[in-house]
């Protein structure tokens, strides 16, 4: 028992209050929203910016470790809960992986390839960039998440009007790469240096957000598991580079030539890793309190094929016109009985906004996709690929 700490109140905090409660453990979240959905459900909800003294001063007397569900908390936040408790990931790692530039100049020094790219910092800088980069997408430095503070440009000119359209702030252009599909690897790693890695998922994005990740065993087809091998060996060599303790997601980009390339880094549980919650002996939310309170990792065993669909405010709206919000048909995809609903809490369910996920767990993959395909319809949603 005792006291574990949270940065940020959002739906991955509320996940880990779950699992840290279950081990025995209050939580205390520090958020600024006077209601969010990890404060709902936290033992303590400190109602602070990310970077007030006093609330972190609060947080670090309460708690024998804090640990974080957002990368975009200040790093000096992190640094200075540290001078009084257990902190995870450490300040250094989060600074590197909230910045594009150092994220994308850390994982290609590590010797990992990632998109060619080029920081943006003026538009000078643009007008250099290598022909190579175009088609491109120009994203910002920091602060970017589902999509956002992204854009998608043919030509040079069109990638200034963006830049300046995000107000001149630092950016990375990369290329636009030819990809297959998408996979992500989430792992786990102790104080003691021991890491754990779950089954890689395979991901599909619609407009920017993850829409739907699949686990499923490791697969007969040989380049694929090979490709999957890889993919977690690398994840683990970036945590080890990143001295990284707690729990981290590396996406990655399966190119139409089969190699394969990192895209970004979260430090912290991740949207593709939901389907550990009902389909692995542990969680990533479990395993994220186990690495703080300094106990043994779990094992990360997939139990059974699983589909993860997440549920975004658009199914509140009857149509793509529609102006009042309606409650979904729950009991409609709970009819499917591999089917487990998670919901978080939220109040207003904007379009493209994060409310739940549903996963699918059964006995087989072919089982997981035609009762998700099921769940998709029962919800009025588009049906996964
Ligand atoms: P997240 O919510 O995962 O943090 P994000 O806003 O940081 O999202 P990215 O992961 O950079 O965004 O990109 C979102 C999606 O856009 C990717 O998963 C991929 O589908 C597509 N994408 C991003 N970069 C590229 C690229 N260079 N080439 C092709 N597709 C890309
Ligand atoms: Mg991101
Ligand atoms: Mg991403």
């Amino acid at each position: 028992g005792g006291w574990l700490g949270l940065l940020g109140g959002g739906q991955l905090g509320r996940m880990f209050c779950h699992a840290a409660q279950s081990l025995g453990y209050k939580v205390a979240v520090l958020d600024p929203a006077d209601e969010c959905p990890a404060g709902m459900v936290a033992d303590l909800h400190i109602q602070a910016a990310y970077d007030d003294e006093a609330g972190l001063a609060r947080l670090a007397q309460t708690c024998q470790a804090v640990t974080t569900e957002f990368e975009n908390v200040p790093a000096d936040s992190l640094r200075t809960l540290a001078t009084r408790c257990r902190v995870s990931p450490a300040a250094d790692a989060v600074a590197i992986v909230q910045d594009r530039i150092a994220e994308k100049t850390f994982i290609a020094a590590q010797g990992i390839p990632v998109a060619p790219h080029a920081a943006i910092r003026s538009e000078a800088d643009l007008r250099a960039a290598p022909d190579a980069l175009f088609p491109g997408i120009l994203k910002v430095a920091r602060l970017g998440y589902d999509g956002k503070g992204q854009a998608r440009i043919s030509t040079r000119d069109e990638a200034l009007a963006a830049f300046a359209e995000f107000g001149g702030v630092a950016c990375v252009l990369e290329a636009l790469m030819p990809l297959d599909y998408e996979i992500s690897v989430v792992l786990a790693r102790g104080f003691d240096g021991a890491s754990v890695v779950f089954p890689v998922a395979r991901n599909v994005h619609r407009d920017g957000i993850l829409a739907v990740s699949t686990a499923a065993p490791v697969q007969s087809d040989a380049a694929h598991a090979e490709r999957q091998a890889r993919a977690t060996e690398a994840a683990q060599s970036i945590a080890q580079g990143l001295g990284y303790h707690g729990v981290l997601c590396v996406e990655f980009f399966v190119l139409k030539d089969g190699s394969l390339i990192v895209n970004e880094i979260a430090p912290r549980p991740h949207n593709s890793g939901h389907y550990t919650m009902n389909a692995c002996v542990t969680s990533q939310f479990e395993q994220q309190a186990r690495a703080m309170a300094g106990l043994p990792l779990g094992s990360t065993a997939l139990l059974a094929p699983a589909v993860m669909l997440n549920i975004l405010g658009d199914i509140w709206y009857e149509s793509a016109t529609a102006t009042t919000q309606r409650e979904p048909d729950w009991a409609a995809a709970l009819a499917v009985p591999t089917a487990k609903l998670h919901l978080y809490g939220k109040h207003d369910a904007r379009r493209g906004r994060k409310m739940g996920h549903i996963t699918i767990v059964a006995p087989t993959l072919d089982e997981a996709r035609s009762d998700a395909a099921r769940v998709a319809a029962a919800l009025g949603m588009q049906a996964p690929e």
